[in-house]
């Protein structure tokens, strides 16, 4: 906790992040490449808005978060709620906006740290096929050291590095770049792993052989990726951060074709956290939303930024969870990986 934070306006001490959400979208364009122009037609709408949210990326124009209003409304929320830092995951192929972001971070008074690196397959510019593992190493690091996106905006952590299963060539010389920058910048490494239970622990093979930092990276989406309390703890023995970023979400179907599944609800995803503290491993737990579309913000009748901290953390009271373990999940371990050192 003795270093500093690099957010979208400057580097701050870690100390004064505040709690933070460690797995979030501001402005992110999450449309399929094919399907940005022209945008859907379709507006939200009182009457269309539960089935637009129930089937999240069906509406093209759901999965595009481009209003400055609607952010700068739900970030002053989050920040009247007790929050203090966004980490902003929109990365390459997401269309990430650093200007815009430190304009926001300005206007609303909330820390907004940015990712570097680039998401899965589907979302990647062709040229980054031809880029080998050097190249994009380089590239990842001078997203932190420099600026990201033709700006002078510096990243705080790398990814959410985008993996699909089974993992293609291109993520898997990315997934290990971003691992050897992690080493080489002292940043966290934040990963978005493939829809199967195995995913996690192949990714978490690959960042190890890249020399990468296991208790600096956070394997995302558990929520929706492993169901098995062994395969959980095998990554936790590793020394890997686990991270529930689906907090918000309690339809028990999920939205993505072909993949059938039971999602959890707020109150599983703490009973789960529970068991997984009670071992020992209240250190290597992250906590967010994932906001990435309209419907979950509060403009459009969503939960906001603002749930984990309003709605969840007196959930988490009331299910046995001390003061102390909150400020650890929400305040000490997010300070932990955001610091850089020197
Ligand atoms: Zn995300």
């Amino acid at each position: 906790m003795g270093g500093f934070a690099q957010t979208v306006t400057g580097r701050i001490a870690a100390a004064e992040l505040g709690r933070t959400l460690m797995h979030e979208h501001i402005l992110c364009d999450l449309r399929a490449p094919g399907e940005r122009i022209p945008p859907s037609p379709e507006p939200i709408t009182m009457e269309n808005r539960f089935e637009v949210d129930y089937f999240q990326n069906r509406v093209a124009e759901n999965m595009f978060l481009d209003d400055d209003a609607a952010a700068d409304l739900d970030l002053k929320h989050y920040a009247a709620a007790g929050g203090g830092t966004i980490v902003e995951l929109t990365i390459g192929g997401m269309a990430p906006q650093p200007e815009r972001l430190a304009a926001l971070s300005r206007a609303t008074g909330v820390n907004i740290v940015l990712g570097a690196g680039w998401y899965t397959q589907a979302y990647l510019p062709p040229e980054l096929g031809a880029m080998d593992e050097d190249a994009l190493q380089t590239e990842i690091e001078a997203q932190v050291l420099h600026g990201a996106w033709g700006t002078q905006i510096r990243c705080g952590i790398i990814g959410e590095i985008g993996c699909s299963w089974p993992i293609t060539p291109t993520e898997r010389r990315i997934l290990s770049a971003a691992a050897k920058a992690q080493r080489a910048t002292g940043a966290a490494l934040t990963i978005h792993p493939g829809r199967h239970e195995d995913a996690p622990a192949e990714i978490a093979d690959i960042v190890m052989a890249a020399g990468g930092d296991p208790e600096r990276t956070i394997i995302g989406h558990m929520d929706r990726t492993v169901f098995d309390r062994d395969r959980l703890l095998a990554l936790l023995a590793r020394g890997f951060v686990l991270e529930w970023d689906f907090f918000g979400i309690e339809t028990s179907q999920y939205w993505m074709a072909g993949v059938d599944l039971d999602l959890p609800t707020d109150y599983m995803r703490l009973d789960l956290i529970r068991t997984l503290i009670d071992r020992g491993y209240l250190g290597q737990i992250a906590l967010s939303h994932d906001i990435c579309t309209r419907t979950r913000l509060l403009a459009n009748g969503g939960h906001g930024y603002g749930h984990l901290i309003a709605h969840v953390a007196p959930l988490a009271r009331r299910r046995g969870f001390s003061a102390s373990e909150l400020d650890q999940l929400l305040v000490k371990t997010p300070a932990r990986l955001l610091s850089f050192l020197s």
